[in-house]
């Protein structure tokens, strides 16, 4: 048997190591690699106003507390990392869940409609995998009550709606650049946001936090070393992978445990340090060299994704998303099987058994977990889709040999 390539590659280059290492140590403060690159992402955003930030989360974390008052609703997607909600909990937000599509895997306009109302503090839409939640008419719903939007674009970098990048259709939208992103400075993210005085009350508070530690960013960065040469394609196929299909044919939890990204699924009582810690000058120029890459890697992206559209779309064993969205970016291509944890088990069974290395979404519906029982709400599309989704590798250097084995098994898979 002919071994695949590796699910998932990071999003890095040579310069992401020693160079990186070097300009970390030797170079402290540096307003002039700050100023550049938010230039930079301004122009490629196409709008007025952005600041770097240590993470996606912490954006999620400034913009509702500037935006909502304490104890407003935030409506929602429970199909989100849990972290999302500590940080909407955290800034003084009660969420609300608003049940997500299958086909999109994100929130509604009319769940949205059935939800938001005058008094509602801000709606979160996630635009998760690349694919665009239906942000426009969530917005002129939201315009018409008064309530902001806020776009989670972590996975959506670069993707566009009627040619507006999503994160800045919204009121204010925020972006990923952390390890598994398009955009890789090991810890990091951006913040967009229209009104000029919420914009300069966020960056007044990030100017107040220190820079992220060094030595933080190095041991983030040497797990990234340790993610690239295991999926290095070389060692993947010759070695990496047949530990993988055998922890997962075996179930050896010890083995699984390093394919299934962490997910921490608990309530915090408060922000950790780590979440705000200044992005530093070396990473600043590490996101500026990547910049440039990024349209031309989302096209092959999307390209990988009509491959995978036209072979599956003659069956009907599997939930696709919608062709017609704006142009996605499709972080992956993620396709659903069954309503059940099991139906996926048993279907990522027969992938691996025949040479396939793909893997399921780890992503809960937060609606359900433990540690937001105060907030439950019923979100049957959520919970079903938690369940299902499996992700189809599209990222620029997977090849089409692979999409086109993995889209022959998935045709003949027949359950029993
Ligand atoms: C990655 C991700 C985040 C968090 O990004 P960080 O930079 O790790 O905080 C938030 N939302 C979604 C949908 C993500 O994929």
């Amino acid at each position: 048997m002919r071994a695949p390539h590796p699910r998932y590659r990071l999003y890095t280059s040579w310069r992401s190591y020693l160079p990186f290492a070097i300009d970390l140590i030797r170079i402290e403060e540096d307003g002039d690699a700050v100023r550049r690159f938010e230039e930079a992402l301004t122009a490629f955003l196409g709008t007025d106003r952005v600041a770097t930030l240590p993470m996606c989360r912490t954006g999620i974390y400034l913009t509702v507390k500037h935006l909502v008052r304490p104890g407003q609703e935030v409506v929602m997607s429970p199909y989100t990392i849990a972290d999302v909600i500590n940080m909407v909990i955290l800034a003084g937000g009660r969420p609300v869940f608003a049940d997500i599509e299958r086909e999109t895997c994100n929130i509604s306009a009319a769940s949205v409609r059935s939800l938001v109302h005058a008094g509602t503090g801000a709606v979160l839409v996630t635009h998760l995998h690349g694919i665009p939640a239906p942000i426009r008419e969530i917005r002129d719903l939201c315009e018409e009550l008064g309530v902001p939007v806020i776009e989670d674009a972590a996975q959506a970098f670069g993707a566009r709606v009627d040619g507006e990048r999503l994160g800045t259709i919204g009121d204010a939208g925020v972006y990923s650049f952390g390890t598994y992103k398009n955009i890789n400075a090991w810890y990091g993210g951006a913040v967009t946001c229209r009104n000029p005085e919420t914009f300069a009350a966020i960056r007044g508070e990030l100017s107040r936090s220190s820079p992220q530690s060094g030595a933080f960013l190095i041991k983030r960065m040497l797990k990234g070393l340790v993610t690239d040469l295991a999926t290095n394609p070389i060692l993947f196929r010759a070695l990496t992978y047949w530990i993988i299909r055998f922890g997962q044919l075996h179930e050896i939890r010890a083995i699984n445990r390093f394919v299934e990204e962490e997910r921490d699924l608990n309530r915090r009582d408060r922000v950790p340090a780590e979440y705000l810690g200044r992005m530093t000058a070396a990473q600043h120029r590490l996101c500026l060299t990547q910049l440039g890459h990024v349209d031309r890697d989302n096209r092959s992206r999307a390209e990988k994704a009509a491959l995978y559209r036209s072979g599956l779309q003659e069956t009907d064993a599997f939930v696709l998303p919608p062709g017609d969205c704006g142009d996605s970016i499709y972080t992956y291509f993620p396709i659903q099987r069954g309503d059940s944890l099991e139906e996926r088990r048993l279907l990522l069974r027969f992938l691996a058994q025949h040479g396939c290395d793909v893997g399921p979404q780890h992503l809960k519906n937060c609606a359900d977990l433990p540690a937001f029982r105060e907030f439950h709400r019923d979100c049957p599309n959520a919970r079903k889709t938690a369940a299902s989704v499996v992700l189809l590798p599209s990222y620029p250097a997977y090849p089409v040999g692979d999409i086109e084995r993995n889209l022959a098994l998935l045709r003949r898979y027949r359950p029993d």
